[in-house]
């Protein structure tokens, strides 16, 4: 038996995939788009491996995480979910390239033909995706817009990596209009590479994501509540 708690929290949970499910539809529907074109990816990071449990449960089965370190320690509650894919959409640093290839099925993060080559090296395949740096902030990794020739081509010569697409992550902003205009360049690139994917979107601007042409949203927040109470 479940504590009360648990039980009234699994709800909670369910009741939040449902709306943004809601949400992924209308949009879907908006844009003319087949709902199975989009996948919602669960972003996970500083939530208990439980959570991913509970939204397993629920039947999501791609989940995103931030930290290599962070889900190495969810990772061993996990060994018993099947089929279930593991993506990294935080930054990667080189020297945690082994780790993460053994713990992720998809590295979003892909930001340097040398981080490319560590994960190659490793010899499992790898779904890959290049970040792309389209905001001038600081703080967002990414490779920058004059690199990205360059590495597409060098991750495609990489025979253990398969590269999908680009994932981007615009300033944040309240108003879910404001990252338009860089998923709308995200996507104009992928379409010059061939690149099928888009990871473009969360919690705020799935909505503008999926107009513009994202195949992957990662929420986080919108399923899960805020990560300051936790
Ligand atoms: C945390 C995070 C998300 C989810 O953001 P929410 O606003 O909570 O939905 C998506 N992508 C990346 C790269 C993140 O770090």
């Amino acid at each position: 038996m479940l504590p009360n708690s648990a039980i009234s929290k699994d709800s909670e949970f369910a009741a939040r995939l449902a709306a943004v499910e809601e949400r992924i539809e209308r949009a879907c529907r908006r844009a003319g788009r087949p709902r199975q074109s989009v996948l919602l990816l669960a972003v996970t990071k500083v939530f208990p491996a439980a959570a991913i449990r509970a939204a397993y449960e629920c039947g999501l089965r791609e989940f995103g995480e931030n930290y290599v370190q962070e889900f190495e320690s969810k990772s061993p509650e996990l060994s018993d979910l099947r089929d279930v894919r593991y993506h990294l959409i935080g930054h990667l640093q080189s020297n945690k390239s082994r780790r993460a290839a053994e713990l992720f099925d998809v590295i979003q993060t892909v930001d340097s033909a040398k981080l490319a080559r560590r994960l190659n090296e490793l010899g499992k395949p790898l779904e890959v995706m290049i970040e792309v740096k389209l905001s001038e902030e600081e703080s967002k990794h990414g490779a920058q817009l004059e690199e990205i020739d360059a590495l597409v081509e060098a991750v495609r010569a990489l025979p253990n990596l398969t590269l999908t697409g680009l994932m981007t992550m615009p300033p944040w902003s309240e108003d879910p209009e404001l990252p338009r205009p860089y998923f709308r360049r995200l996507r104009s690139m992928a379409e010059r590479y061939s690149l099928e994917k888009l990871s473009m979107g969360m919690s705020n601007d799935l909505e503008t994501a999926i107009e513009e042409g994202s195949t992957i949203v990662r929420v986080g927040t919108a399923l899960f509540g805020s990560r300051k109470r936790v």
